[in-house]
């Protein structure tokens, strides 16, 4: 059972979290528990669903990170930015490659300085990583030995990194405004020398509210910036694929009609298209050595991806999933009827 938040304590101060366990921790459950094998598992599952003693990776939110961080940028345009664009290495998929602008030009300064690639273990974290960090550390899961209430972490202002080869990248960063958070921290950089417009952990709050509310109108909570308890709540009730995100059951009998396809037709949209056919159509692309992540929702990863696949084998480039590109990939249950 998971115990909820103490909203009555004054855990408020800002505390030193033990970054390179937690990123060991992030490493290590790669290689474990529970992902994306379980396809209908993770497409149904909230955050409250994978809060459990072996669940430990925070990458299995992922999706909804990325909407939080999109919902973020509606609230305020660029309040977090991609940097994945430059020298670096994202050593893994529940790293959230953003920053505040003014953080992510320093260092992009200082990663052209020194000319070598930066090795990122964490960047920003969202609310609902957070929130699974902070229930494994107080139920002794994970091998969490601390980490802070969602919402007061450092790695939620977007002002902070956790890197590799720490030690010879730190005089450089802090040469470009960086602090080195010390000894007992020794991963840890954020970044001081101003210029930063947002408070960023009130818009991520306010984000999760609003996609909340969006997605719950019977339901409606105060998009406040306050990570309270009706918050916490939901957030512990939120979908880990995102909001709006609809499995669709792919039909596992012939149809009737012999020329109706028992297949959909695969694209973006919105609501994303999940189910067990995607994921069959990520795993193809993977397979032509097309880079794609095997989550089972068609988001802008996918469509990238089978551009990429349509452009490489001379199919229309449009991103969508029809019968040619699906006989080109070899997933097509008629390819008989077109080879003929
Ligand atoms: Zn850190």
């Amino acid at each position: 059972m998971v115990e909820d938040i103490d909203f009555t304590t004054e855990d408020t101060a800002e505390i030193i979290e033990q970054c390179e366990e937690i990123n060991q921790v992030a490493q290590h459950s790669l290689r474990g528990t529970l992902w994306l094998d379980d396809a209908s598992r993770t497409l149904g599952s909230t955050i409250a669903n994978i809060l459990a003693p072996n669940s430990c990776w925070t990458g299995q939110v992922r999706q909804l990170s990325l909407q939080l961080i999109d919902e973020m940028n509606n609230i305020e345009a660029d309040s977090m930015v991609s940097f994945a664009d430059l020298n670096v290495d994202i050593l893994h998929l529940g790293v959230n490659p953003f920053l505040q602008p003014a953080a992510k030009e320093s260092l992009k300064g200082a990663i052209a300085q020194r000319g070598q690639i930066m090795r990122i273990n964490s960047a920003y974290r969202t609310l609902a990583q957070q929130l699974m960090l902070y229930t494994q550390f107080r139920s002794g899961w994970c091998g969490i030995s601390l980490a802070a209430r969602p919402g007061l972490s450092d790695h939620e202002d977007g002002l902070a990194i956790d890197i590799e080869d720490y030690s010879n990248w730190r005089p450089i960063l802090e040469n470009y405004g960086w602090e080195w958070k010390g000894p007992r921290d020794p991963v840890h950089f954020s970044y001081r020398a101003g210029g930063t417009r947002y408070d960023i952990s009130n818009i991520a709050v306010r984000a999760f509210q609003r996609l909340w509310n969006k997605y719950n109108p019977d339901d409606k909570i105060a998009e406040d910036g306050n990570y309270g308890p009706a918050t916490d709540l939901r957030l512990k009730k939120s979908p880990i694929v995102g909001f709006g995100v609809i499995a669709t059951p792919v039909p596992t009998t012939p149809s009737p009609q012999p020329e109706t396809p028992s297949w959909r037709i695969l694209r973006l949209s919105q609501p994303r298209m999940a189910g067990e056919d995607v994921r069959q159509l990520q795993e193809a692309l993977l397979k032509a050595n097309i880079s794609v992540e095997v989550d089972g929702v068609f988001g802008r990863n996918t469509d990238r991806a089978v551009k990429q696949f349509q452009q490489q084998n001379g199919l229309q480039v449009d991103g969508v999933v029809g019968e040619a590109t699906r006989f080109k990939l070899g997933i097509s249950n008629t390819a008989i009827a077109i080879a003929i």
